[in-house]
Parts: structure tokens; sequence; C-alpha cells
């Protein structure tokens, strides 16, 4: 998979996405990651991304005209265009899934208060926020989405860290767990845990996944009771 970043910040990246199991994908070829400067697809001299917005109000918006040469540039027509947007739908596990199934995502990074509604309208195929909250610039964003969605790639993670059993997955919080030792501050991991009896324990994991989801997050909670009465009709 390919995923390139457009951003006024390139040099920012990888950052952390070059540690570790991203790395580790990005060495062995599992995946790309390029980041390209926007500044490159100005055409005066001093650079010039962005610009006063029409209309009373603060700050500064980006410019259509270097947005729209760089993702004519970038993107080919398989090529799906993300936006980094506090306005946009909530990233969660299941838009990482689907994007991970992408041969190509451009990234495009915002700046400033924002970005020209001509330039979104005609290049973006999704506006994309990582939560309820407004940073500073979309690179962060661009990071976050860029990990969650290579770890679900085919060989990013190794046999004994799998994606499929684990938060969100099935609509549900990951179940506790426990290491060695068998015995810490008088604390002592449930029995059952090493009963061997996998059909038991998978059923404590599921009560203990559900309890977690129901105390913790009863908007999950609604969706999956939703999704299995549905399942049971
Ligand atoms: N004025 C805008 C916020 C601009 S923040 C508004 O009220 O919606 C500057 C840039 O940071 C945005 O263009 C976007 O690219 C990025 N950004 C800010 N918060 C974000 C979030 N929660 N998710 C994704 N990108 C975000």
């Amino acid at each position: 998979m390919k995923i390139d970043i457009l951003t006024l910040f390139p040099e920012i990246f990888p950052g952390p996405l070059g540690e570790s199991i991203v790395g580790r994908a990005m060495k062995n070829e599992l995946l790309e990651i390029r980041a390209f400067d926007l500044r490159n697809y100005t055409d005066d001299a001093r650079g010039t991304v962005d610009d006063k917005p029409y209309g009373p109000g603060p700050g500064m918006l980006m410019k259509p005209e270097p947005l729209t040469r760089a993702v004519e540039d970038l993107a080919t027509p398989d090529t799906f265009v993300v936006m980094t947007s506090p306005r946009g739908v909530v990233f969660n596990q299941h838009l990482a899934r689907e994007l991970s199934k992408r041969e190509h995502l451009l990234i495009v990074c915002g700046h400033y208060e924002g970005v020209d509604e001509r330039a979104l309208s005609t290049l973006i195929d999704l506006e994309v926020s990582i939560g309820d909250y407004v940073l500073t610039s979309g690179n962060l964003a661009a990071m976050v989405m860029c990990d969650a969605v290579s770890r679900l790639l085919p060989g990013v993670l190794g046999a004994d860290q799998s994606s499929e059993d684990e938060s969100f997955t099935e609509g549900l919080l990951e179940y506790p767990q426990y290491t060695r030792p068998p015995e810490f501050r008088a604390m002592k991991v449930p029995e059952i845990l090493s009963s061997g009896d996998h059909a038991k324990i998978a059923a404590w994991r599921r009560g203990k996944a559900e309890q977690l989801t129901r105390e913790r997050r009863p908007d999950l909670w609604e969706k999956y009771c939703a999704q299995r009465s549905q399942e049971s009709k």
C-alpha cells in the first residue's frame, strides 16, 4: 500500500511512523509513506498557500490553486483522497479497515482556519476527523490515520499480534489480560485463564468485554445490542 501525505511540513514525516511496527513495515516494503510539500505547487516566489477569507472572520484559508495542482499531480483515478478536518466523519476502526483496502491513499493536511470550499468539493473523496477537538493542523491526524491503517495491512503485525481479536473489532472493548507472575501484590490471575478450557475462557472473556463496554462506552454497547438483536431475527 502507498500512503502519500500532502502537507506544509513534510519534514515532520515519517516521525513516529518511522519507529517500531510501522517503521518495520516500511523497511519490509509492505507499506510506503511519502510526504509532499504543498509549497512546491505554488506559483509565486514567496510560495503563498493561504489568503484571507471572504466575509468577516479571523485567520487565513488555504488557497484552492496550489492544493488543486498538488492533488491533480499526486492522485491517479484509483487514489482515495482524504482531507483531515474537524468537520469530517469521525475516524474509527471500521473506517481504518476500509481505508486499509485501498491501494493508494492521499491524505491532505489542513492548516490555518481551513480550506477554500471549492477545492474541498472538487478534490476530496472524504473529510475525516480524528475526534471532536480542534488541532492546529492535520499532520498529527494524518499520522494517527497512517498508524491505525498500517497495522491492519497483511504481514504488518506478526502472527502473535492479531488485529482480529481486539477492541472495536466486534464492537466491544477488549477483555482484561494478564501475564506473569501468577500473583502480584496479593492479586492473583483469574484461575479460569490457567484452566486449559478454551470454550470457558472464551465465554469468560466475552462476558468481561461486554461488561467493560457497557460500563465505559454506552454508545458502543447500544450499537452492539442492536446488531445482536438484528442477527437473531
Ligand atoms: N476552523 C476550522 C479548524 C481549523 S484547524 C474549524 O472550525 O473547523 C486547522 C486544520 O487542522 C484543519 O484544516 C484540519 O486539517 C486540521 N484539524 C484540526 N482538528 C482536526 C481533527 N479533529 N481531525 C482532523 N484534522 C483536524
